[in-house]
């Protein structure tokens, strides 16, 4: 099982689609392409990560995050579930869900890093938030993994702030346009 593949889907959250945080009409489009990508990995029997950003009160309102953004993602409600078809996976036995308060998620680093897997997709949003964050926390934390971002499966609501992190990106990974 050397190089085993993993998809790992950054916070397609209903908040940050549609919601308090959300990226609007970029994230909307990106929904079939995820659910693609989703619906390749498990096919050929990959793990399927989804990071669900994850606040709760008061916590939220002592961290830094919260200077920059309102409050989002609260655990359980609509907001934090993943959007729209994107949901239905969440029961799936392929998939493992990962909560996390930070934009990188650890967790998640620490177990693609304790596993077999050295090859690893992405998609998600915000390109240049949570998506970069995990990027780099992956090549930093498995650096041996070869990293996959699909430009096309990841949004911002800003356009520039996408293509700019792409290519902060392109230093480690391949993005695939
Ligand atoms: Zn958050």
């Amino acid at each position: 099982m050397s190089n085993a593949q993993c998809l790992v889907v950054v916070d397609y959250q209903k908040d940050f689609v549609d919601g308090v945080l959300g990226c609007g009409q970029p994230a909307l489009d990106i929904e079939s392409f995820v659910e693609k990508k989703i619906q390749e990995h498990l096919d050929a029997r990959h793990t399927v990560f989804f990071t669900l950003d994850t606040h709760t009160e008061p916590v939220y309102s002592d961290s830094v995050e919260s200077s920059s953004y309102t409050l989002h993602c609260r655990k359980y409600t609509e907001g934090w579930l993943p959007y729209g078809v994107i949901k239905n996976y969440m029961t799936h036995p392929g998939v493992e869900a990962i909560e996390k308060a930070t934009y990188g998620c650890a967790e998640l680093a620490s177990r693609i890093s304790a596993s077999p897997i050295r090859d690893v997709e992405i998609v998600g949003v915000y390109t240049d938030v949570c998506v970069f964050h995990n990027a780099v926390l992956i090549y930093n934390t498995v650096p041996d993994a070869i990293i996959r971002v699909f430009a096309s499966g990841c949004a911002s609501p800003d356009a520039a702030m996408h293509s700019q992190s792409l290519r902060m990106m392109r230093t480690f990974a391949t993005v695939v346009e």
